[in-house]
């Protein structure tokens, strides 16, 4: 049984109070709170496990090269990939796609070929396909979006054709919270023969991913997002394609031999991690996924697909606030504008009464400006939140409105 007062007891940071009044966390789309599970991972690491990763070399550096491989292992059984050497360690979805986009400006791209973006697309999922483009001589064709955020779906069929060397698509709008049929997407996409990029970065904490069902080349998420710690995230690749692939970084780790002349590199996924990585924080991106598990992801995604499903409907009724899309699909934000009222006073009153939501522009700001917008309200959820705060949340917002 989900119970949602004994999940926000493994939360710490909750049982805090803001401004004097309990923290209401509904930026959860920023970055997650992290439960206990999480914090103890890291500490034990660092108080009992901490060593660089050379196999072999002592007693430590063979525990810590454990837990950085335990936790690929664990990375590799959430997406469901069919190996863990698909799974390739990065900071996040923003270094994971730059390592994607850099590497194809390189071996894949070629001039006049297109890069398919959709109009709802982060500017992690934008700008380094702009790098891309100009190094390669490839151009960038976006796919638009309808007045309820939702794609449409004709729109992008009819963008994609023999030139399309690269689909690049959220799996969830971090502005809008428009679930994209990504599935079908990279069906069509596959038919034309392009490889196909899902930023996952709001999807993974919200949706079951099966990266086989869902038949895509690379998935892409941020750990901090997914209830683990910063600086850790992964990209999951088909292992053909990483083979193919040259490597992104140079450095200790990713190579087989080196002379002054020329190196060689080693196979996936080291090839692609150079240096020495983020160790600790994988293992507690582990834990974060163990914790998950432990609640069980179905139980997840129907709570808060209730919890959202409410906190449309009360927020909906409140004078003067215009929700910002209205797709078929939801998953984790709603964005917002109160009529007469900066969204940073909006932010800033909220915080006032211990309540986090993101005012700005979400880092998207193609898709605000296609609403006529620069920035909005977003309050954000997770599974640790209640219909209680959302009730406190939308009394603070009646206030608001009314004191205009
Ligand atoms: N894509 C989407 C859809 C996001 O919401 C974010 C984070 N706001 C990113 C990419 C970038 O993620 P990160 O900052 O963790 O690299």
């Amino acid at each position: 049984m989900f119970d949602v007062a004994t999940i926000r007891r493994d939360f710490p940071i909750l049982q805090r109070r803001i401004n004097g009044k309990p923290l209401i966390w509904l930026d959860s789309a920023a970055t997650a709170q992290k439960p206990r599970a999480v914090i103890e991972r890291l500490v034990r690491y660092y108080e009992q496990e901490n060593s660089n990763i050379h196999r072999g070399t002592h007693t430590l550096a063979e525990v810590a090269c454990d837990a950085y491989d335990d936790a690929r292992d664990s990375v590799a059984a959430f997406l469901n990939a069919a190996s863990q050497d698909e799974i390739v360690f990065v900071r996040g979805t923003t270094e994971g796609i730059n390592l994607l986009a850099a590497i194809f400006s390189e071996s894949l791209l070629r001039p006049g070929d297109e890069i398919v973006l959709t109009e709802a697309e982060h500017h992690a999922n934008i700008v380094p396909w702009q790098f891309a483009a100009k190094k390669s001589g490839a151009v960038i064709r976006v796919a638009p979006v309808d007045d309820n955020g939702d794609l449409i779906l004709d729109a992008y069929q009819r963008l994609l054709g023999p030139r399309t060397r690269v689909v690049s698509i959220t799996h969830i709008s971090n502005a809008l919270g428009t679930v994209m049929p990504i599935q079908e997407m990279t069906r069509m996409a596959k038919q034309v023969g392009a490889t196909v990029v899902i930023d996952g970065a709001q999807g993974a904490p919200h949706r079951r991913v099966d990266v086989q069902a869902i038949g895509c080349d690379f998935y892409v998420f941020s750990g901090h997002k997914l209830f683990g710690p910063c600086g850790i995230g992964a990209v999951y690749g088909r292992h053909e394609l990483w083979q193919q692939m040259p490597p992104w970084q140079g450095g200790g780790s990713m190579v087989q031999q080196v002379t002054f002349e020329g190196s060689t590199f080693a196979i996936p996924p080291k090839r692609f991690e150079a240096g020495t990585p983020a160790v600790a924080s994988a293992a507690g991106l582990g834990a974060a996924i163990d914790y998950l598990n432990s609640i069980g992801f179905e139980a997840i995604e129907r709570y808060e697909t209730d919890l959202l499903a409410y906190a449309l409907e009360e927020i909906r009724k409140v004078n003067r606030l215009r929700i910002i899309g209205m797709p078929r699909e939801r998953g984790g934000v709603i964005s917002f504008v109160l009529d007469g009222i900066p969204d940073m006073q909006v932010a800033k009153l909220l915080d006032a009464q211990g309540i986090a939501v993101r005012a700005g522009t979400h880092c998207a700001q193609p898709i605000l400006a296609r609403f006529g917008l620069q920035s909005s309200v977003r309050p954000s959820f997770a599974f640790y939140n209640t219909r209680e705060e959302v009730d406190v949340l939308v009394e603070m917002l009646r206030r608001i409105s009314a004191q205009r």
